[in-house]
Parts: C-alpha cells; structure tokens; sequence
C-alpha cells in the first residue's frame, strides 16, 4: 500500500464521522501521489501524518440569550491546522450545519489555499452552528461577543486572525471586533473584513468573487477565448455570488441566475443586481423576491441553476451542491468552464465527469482564494497604518489572481497533466507547505 494511500486509511480510521474532512483529504492527497513518490524524506519525516492532523482544536461553549429572554446555547469551533507560513488564516461560518468535520475540511483547504496565493498565511477556520437568519441585531450582538469571550485567548494580529464567510458578513465581524477590542485592549489587525471606518480594507468585500473571475478570464484568455459575451450560471446570493455577478456583468457576460438555500431564479435578460443586493444586503430577504422587481423573471424549488443552459458555470453557495446529475446537465447543455467560488461544491463524481467530458475545472481553492488574498492585504495595511485605495487592491487582487492560474497551469503540465487544474492546485499549494514544514524540523 502506498504512503498516500496508507495516510487516507488512517485519517477515516482516526476521524469518524467527519465525511467532509475525509472527502477533502482524500481529493488532495491523491493528486499528490507522484510528488510524495519523488520524496522519500516526507515519509521518513511523518510529513503526511503531520499534515493531516490539526496543530489544535479549540472546541467551546457559546451560551446567549435570546429576545424572549430564554438561555440559548450553540458550540463554538476554531481550527488551527497549519502555521508553517504564516499565522493562521480562515473565516468563521455560522451556519446550522456546521460541525467538526465541516471546520476541519474547510481549515484543512485554507492551507493549500493561502499558500497559492503566495502571502504568509497559514490555514485555519472556526464557527459555530447558530444560525443568524431570522434573529434581531441584538440576538447576533450577544452571540457575538459571547463567542468572542471564549476565542479571544487563541487569536492575535500574529498568531491567528480570523475573516468572514457564510453567516459571518460585516454585522458579525464588527461585533467580533468590539468585544476583542473590549476584552484585549489591542486595536490590531486581529480580524479581517472590518468596516471602512476601523480598520477594513477596500474591496475585500468584492475579492472572492472579483477573484473568482480575474483567474475565470485568465483561463479563457490562455486558451484563446474571452468571457465577453458568454452565458453565466451562478449558485447563491451571498457576498461571493454576488460579486462574482458584478464582475462578469461588468466583463461583459450575461449572468442569467443566482439562488438561495429556498430556490432559484433565472432571468434571461440578466440578473438586475442591483434588486439582488437591495434583497440580500439591505433586506436580509429571499431570492424569490426578485419577482417583485422583475415578475417576466422565473423563481423554481425543483432542481437547481445547473439545468439552464450556459458557457460558464460558477458555483458559489456551499460545499457539496453540484452533484453529478448536474455535471450532465452541464455537459449536455455545452457549458466549457466550471470554476468554484465555494469552498468544494462539486461532489468528486461530479468533477470526475466535468474534467472527463473536456470541460475546464477550477477548483476553489484556486479560484476562490482571492477573498483571502486580500484579507492578507487588509493585514498588511493594518500593519503599515495605512490605506489603500479601491483601484490598488484590486490590481494586486487580479495580479495574484493571474499568478496562482500560471503556478497552477505550470505545476500541472509539470507533472504531465496539463489543465489537469485540480492536480496543479494541490501540488503548487503543497510545496511551499511542505518545504517549510520540512525546514522547520519535527513540530
Ligand atoms: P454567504 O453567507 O454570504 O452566502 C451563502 C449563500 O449560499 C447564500 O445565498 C445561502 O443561501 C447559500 N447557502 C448557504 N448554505 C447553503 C446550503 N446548505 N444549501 C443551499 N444554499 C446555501 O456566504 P459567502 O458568499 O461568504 O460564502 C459562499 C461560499 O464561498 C462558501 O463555501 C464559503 O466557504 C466560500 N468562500 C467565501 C469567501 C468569502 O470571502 N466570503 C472566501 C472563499 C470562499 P441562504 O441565505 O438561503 O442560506
């Protein structure tokens, strides 16, 4: 049995239940097989066994009371998984679904992740299973600071510094901020996606899904084709969807759906998004409101963007919602590009067929790793004491955009899979990791 192989056995063995962590280890780890095979020093050195295993767990009780005055209670996470590179790095996710394994999948990828975009951040992610749909600003404040009571004495500017992402948008980071700020005395660059008053960077709201398609039109490019004029499907509603929408459209694509955990909508004419974020980031509503701005537009329950026909696909709502009876969909329909603004949306059937059938396949932790990307930026000028404007960060947004599709189209013709993006994620994002951990000695 082989090294990776041996690795993968063990990590299902020794982490029941966390089916997300093992499906993410397993889809990195087997691509890495021939570099592990060039290498005999990383077996010598546990490297795998090491890689695989969180540098630590903070598991932790968030109690809360609600607007009727009853005592609520939801588990509270933070992962550190690697610090070879740099502090720890990942967002928080509230979320109901959220467990363990979920944080560990998402903190295990944060690794591979921000090390493509070449910054010095290591990986890591934490949440919670409380929900802030549906609860007053009062109720979100008091969950807030009452897990930041707990997680306040593992993060710092240096060590760990956490960033939004599902759940987690502007409210929840300002509140997270104040109570650090409350309880640490420190006004440090501790999280990152803060509001431009105290500390935000500009376009770090826009980066992940203006990322997603900077490294989207530097694919199309390569291969001689333009994303002006293509048919966009896009997943979710949230901050990357809609950004990613914002981009295209300004591009030059029409992007004709979005969708919510509730149902979809399509719009031949294009998404108004300007309705969308009235919706979303005004109103804190559903997708299905769109028909109040636009009643010749279709909302649906039954099935799922991925059954309109388009030339890109770009699923940007959550882990595991492009299953392989959508990558048919897709193929059959003529889509060319499937690129990932969620964390592992596509099942590992699903992507087993998109890249068989000849369609391009950009995973998520390549080509949603400039949300980030500039988070790392938000750092640096939080260090520094200065800001940035608009048009700088986001051309260093789309000049690492650029530079991790070119490390990740370089590592998978290295290794003879060209296009083979998935495989070149993996291996350009696992050597510099490897090599620090290999420099670093047995820790
Ligand atoms: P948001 O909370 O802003 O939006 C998430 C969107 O996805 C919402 O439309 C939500 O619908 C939908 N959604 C969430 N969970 C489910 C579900 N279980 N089933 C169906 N739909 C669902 O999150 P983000 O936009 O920040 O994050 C989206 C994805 O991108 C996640 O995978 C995240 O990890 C990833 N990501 C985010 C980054 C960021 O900078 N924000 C950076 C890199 C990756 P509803 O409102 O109905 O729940």
């Amino acid at each position: 049995m082989s090294y990776v192989s041996e690795i993968i056995d063990e990590v299902i063995a020794k982490n029941p239940g966390e089916k997300e962590f093992h499906q993410a280890v397993r889809e990195v780890l087997e691509t890495l097989e021939p570099v592990i095979e060039a290498n005999p020093a990383y077996q010598k050195n546990g490297l795998l066994e090491r890689l695989t295993e969180p540098e630590r767990v903070i598991m932790f009780r968030v109690p809360w009371v609600d607007d009727s005055g009853k005592v609520r209670v939801n588990k509270g996470y933070r992962v550190q998984f690697n610090n070879a590179i740099g502090p720890y790095k990942g967002g928080i996710r509230l979320h109901p679904s959220v467990n363990l394994g979920i944080i560990k999948f998402l903190g295990f990828e944060q690794i591979f992740k921000n090390s493509l975009t070449g910054l010095p951040i290591g990986g890591g992610k934490g949440g919670s299973d409380f929900d802030p749909k549906g609860k007053s600003d009062r109720e979100v404040m008091a969950f807030c600071q009452s897990f930041m009571t707990e997680l306040f004495k593992y993060i710092g500017a240096d060590r760990d510094v956490p960033a939004g992402d599902i759940g987690t948008g502007a409210r929840e980071i300002g509140y997270l901020y104040g109570q650090y700020k409350r309880l640490n005395g420190n006004y440090e660059g501790v999280l990152t996606g803060k509001g431009l008053t105290y500390g935000g960077s500009l376009a770090r709201k826009e980066a992940t899904g203006y990322g997603l398609v900077y490294i989207t039109e530097e694919l199309l490019k390569d291969k001689g084709d333009d994303i002006k004029g293509k048919t966009v499907a896009v997943s979710g509603a949230g901050n990357v969807a809609i950004y990613a929408v914002e981009k295209a459209t300004q591009l030059g694509a029409k992007v004709v759906t979005m969708s919510d955990s509730t149902g979809w909508i399509y719009d031949k004419n294009g998404i108004d998004l300007a309705a969308v974020k009235e919706i979303k980031e005004v109103k804190r509503g559903r997708i299905k409101e769109y028909l109040n701005y636009h009643p010749e537009a279709q909302y649906s329950e039954e099935e799922r963007v991925w059954s309109v026909k388009c030339d890109v696909a770009l699923p940007c709502a959550t882990q595991n919602e492009l299953l392989l009876e959508h990558a048919k969909m897709l193929v059959a329909n003529g889509c060319k590009v499937v690129a990932e603004g969620a964390n592992m949306p596509s099942t590992p059937d699903a992507v087993d067929y998109i890249k068989a059938n000849g369609l391009y396949f950009l995973p998520g932790k390549a080509a949603n790793a400039g949300g980030v990307a500039t988070s790392a930026l938000e750092m640096t000028q939080n260090s520094e004491r200065l800001s940035w404007t608009f048009e700088e960060v986001d051309a260093k947004l789309k000049e690492i955009m650029v530079n991790i599709y070119a490390k990740i189209s370089a590592a998978a013709k290295e290794f003879g899979h060209p296009d083979d993006f998935v495989m070149g994620a993996n291996i350009a994002g696992f050597k510099k990791v490897a090599d620090a951990m290999m420099a670093q000695g047995i820790v």
